[in-house]
């Protein structure tokens, strides 16, 4: 019997090379018959030992092991463990419980660390900002901007859009084409990143929340009616709802359609996650009256900084064309008679946008590859449940997430954060609801149930690393800290 790290010393030396095999780690760990640790053996000991003219079929106990292997009680945080092998010149550290037997062997690169989600380049980004310099289309605007527009519109099937510099640019744009001003309401789900709504406040307009429902995380119907009519108690018409679709999920949207043709209060769809995710076929973004994308630095694909404001009114995206370019008129001179903003994409940017549109789908497809190994590694783990995905919906999976059911385990999440970040894992707590921030301490908040699920979400969820160029070696180690830190 052996296990992935460790040979018994009454076996051969082909046993000790058969594990190093299929360990991946370079080395074996060889140790008496309880498990202590007697000494590691790196393949190339082994290579040393054969040079000597030991032979395959040596028994281990006909080798003297006089080194000291060093080591490390398991648990040592990755920082500790590099200082450890620094300090020795050595590539492998040899973990072990307080009986000295060996749990586990780890090269130097497995404490390396792993970001949540990082950005992927493909092949064609830098031939777009080649091309942008030979020309010299540095300024904003030029050839990328408009074929970067061009192809969104022609992927998801939105009739219009305008490149800007932020996903919030954007948000900031919708708000103005619904001519949200000073006192105005809007909805916005409270389970989100600030940047839906810190435009809101940017317009002085006064934020109403609106909590989750467990099927998709996202805003829930009942919630959302159940605000609007009480504002409608309150004589009040809010100007717009923004509803975000989650770490790549869409929102239910028919539903949430439904209710605000109801009231008659258009919708702005955040899509800032959601980019080549789809709803019953069609593209997320494309639903709300004006939909969002960002492209930020972690989103499943970049401009390294950027957003996209897009509708099937040619008239609202002209209007934000006009107001993210200083609301400069059409003059001789710079004439102008309204609130403008600098908020263009550079055609630099728009040119990295080019490149990475041609590997959205790879992306989407990896992500979600991600995502299923999460669930298939993690299945001894009843109580992390993934967030779900219902017929009808193919989420991008931005960032795979998932809540530790308190009703499972007597672990937290904080703990588990507080775990992996030792091992150098950067994982992260689900979005921390709106009506629970300072900033936005004396806003409304509408629950559909008395109890509030953006809350359960935020106390008990967790987002792991899912970056498409994480690789499956990278993932397993997240999957086993995670299963260790359950032991
Ligand atoms: C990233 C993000 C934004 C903002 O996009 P930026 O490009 O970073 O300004 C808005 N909403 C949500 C939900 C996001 O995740």
């Amino acid at each position: 019997m052996m296990s992935s790290y460790t040979v018994y010393i009454d076996s051969y030396i082909k046993d000790a090379l058969e594990v190093i095999n299929s360990n991946s780690k370079g080395a074996v760990a060889v140790v008496e018959n309880d498990g202590k640790l007697i000494q590691l053996l790196t393949d190339g000991d082994i290579r040393r030992l054969l040079l000597e003219g030991y032979t395959l079929d040596t028994s281990l106990t006909d080798i003297n092991f006089n080194q000291k292997s060093i080591t490390a009680e398991i648990g040592t945080d990755a920082h500790s463990a590099k200082i450890l092998l620094d300090e020795q010149e050595i590539d492998h550290l040899v973990y072990v419980n307080q009986d000295n037997c060996v749990v586990e062997i780890k090269h130097r690169r497995d404490l390396d660390p792993i970001l949540l989600s990082s950005p992927h380049m493909g092949k064609d980004e830098i031939r777009f900002i080649e091309e942008a310099f030979n020309t010299n289309w540095i300024a904003p605007l030029g050839p990328n901007v408009n074929e970067f527009e061009k192809q969104v519109c022609e992927i998801t099937g939105v009739k219009h859009a305008v490149a800007v510099s932020s996903g919030t640019a954007a948000i900031h744009l919708a708000l103005l084409n619904l001519d949200v001003e000073q006192g105005d309401y809007v909805l916005c789900s409270s389970l989100t990143f600030v940047a839906s709504c810190n435009p809101i406040l940017y317009q002085k307009a006064i934020p109403v929340f609106v909590d989750s429902e467990p099927n998709t995380w996202n805003m829930c119907p009942k919630a959302l009616s159940k605000a609007l009519k009480h504002l409608q108690e309150l004589d009040i018409k809010p100007k717009a709802i923004i509803v975000v679709n989650l770490y790549g999920q869409s929102s239910d949207m028919d539903s949430l359609i439904e209710i605000s043709e109801k009231f008659n209060v258009p919708i702005i769809e955040d899509a800032a996650e959601s980019l080549g995710a789809r709803y019953k076929g069609k593209y997320s973004g494309t639903f709300g009256k004006l939909g969002v994308y960002s492209f930020n630095g972690n989103k499943i694909i970049t401009t390294s900084g950027g957003g996209m404001l897009v509708s099937d009114s040619r008239e609202m995206i002209e209007k934000s064309l006009y107001r993210a370019t200083q609301a400069r008129e059409s003059a001789p001179y710079y004439h102008h008679t309204e609130i403008g903003y600098n908020y263009r994409m550079s055609n630099v940017l728009a040119g990295i946008g080019r490149g990475q549109l041609n590997v959205l789908e790879e992306r989407v497809k990896r992500r979600r590859e991600i995502y299923s190994r999460y669930v298939n590694g993690l299945s001894s783990i009843p109580a992390l449940e993934f967030m779900p995905e219902l017929e009808g919906y193919y989420s991008n999976r931005w960032l795979t997430a998932a809540v530790l059911n308190p009703t499972k385990t007597d672990k937290t999440i904080t703990e588990l954060l507080d775990y992996l970040a030792k091992q150098n894992i950067e994982a992260r707590h689900v979005w921390k609801p709106m009506h629970t921030q300072p900033l936005f301490k004396d806003s409304i908040y509408i629950t559909a149930a008395e109890h509030s699920i953006s809350d359960y979400l935020f106390e008990n969820g967790i987002c792991l690393p899912s970056g498409s160029n994480l690789t499956d070696t990278a993932q397993d180690r997240v999957i086993q800290e995670i299963k260790r830190f359950f032991e």
